[in-house]
């Protein structure tokens, strides 16, 4: 992997990116992450099944999409392997649980979300958004199935994994763990086709992305006013029609009775 030329190593989140390429360099019995060759922003990664649960055994491998202004702000899991916990191909979001939901702390990293997705994992879905309730079994099923995964960019997931144990967290990183939630966001990932596109940090992505939903929101959204607008007339004018019929039938009921009778 040689990012040098390709990106400007004075960006803070290229520095950061390479700095914990650099750390997370050697695999552990625990989590393995590695950015694409060619997309110092995309990054693959397999994580353990946490022994004594319905996921030991398990290998899990996903994508990490770090946007361009990491670390400030969080990056994205997007889980592979089916695990029976989080639904795949949806981005799932770390926060801080409790009284600050949507914080993510820039002091954060690569390791700390891996790290928090493993603690995460066999904690009860609660039909938060992207949770999957699978019984024991099916999970356990799933775990076993999960060795067999084959990803296209890194091969064999399975052999991804060291048996070298890692470093155990430090105690400002499992206080961290113990905090953080994850929970999918409610837009699925877009399709293969588009991942090209996704995986370049450009800055003008989320503005094609705000024009295109307003070009595609503004003409429904004037025909849903103009239709509106259509039958509040034709309402009110049925209403007027449908008043005056009322008066003139009541004014021809007293004219009736007071001279024809
Ligand atoms: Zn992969």
């Amino acid at each position: 992997m040689d990012f040098e030329g390709k990106y400007n190593i004075k960006s803070p989140a290229v520095k950061r990116l390479m700095r914990e390429a650099c750390e997370l360099k050697e695999p552990t019995e625990e989590y393995w992450a590695h950015p694409l060759d060619d997309n110092l922003f995309e990054w693959h990664f397999t994580v353990q099944g946490p022994p004594a649960t319905d996921f030991e055994g398990g290998v899990y491998h996903g994508r990490i999409l770090l946007p361009a202004e990491y670390p400030m702000k969080p990056p994205n899991i997007i889980l592979i392997t089916p695990n029976g916990r989080f639904e795949t191909n949806k981005k799932i979001c770390l926060s801080i649980s409790g009284h600050h939901p949507e914080t993510w702390q820039p002091s954060w990293s690569i390791r700390t979300a891996l790290l928090a997705l493993i603690a995460f994992m066999p904690t009860p879905g609660n039909g938060t958004i992207g949770s999957l309730d699978y019984t024991p079994e099916e999970r356990q099923m799933l775990a076993r199935k999960s060795q067999m995964l084959e990803c296209p960019s890194c091969g064999k997931v399975v052999e991804q994994l060291s048996s070298s144990v890692s470093k155990p967290p430090t105690q400002e990183e499992s206080s961290l763990i113990r905090q953080i939630a994850l929970k999918a966001e409610e837009q699925p990932v877009e399709e293969e086709g588009e991942n090209e596109e996704e995986q370049q940090p450009s800055e003008d992505k989320p503005v094609r992305q705000r024009l295109g939903v307003s070009q595609h929101l503004q003409p429904q959204s004037q025909l849903q006013h103009a239709t509106v607008g259509v039958v509040s007339s034709t309402s009110d004018s049925y209403k007027n029609w449908l008043m005056w019929f009322l008066v003139a039938v009541i004014i021809f009921l007293i004219y009736r009775r007071l001279f024809l009778v």
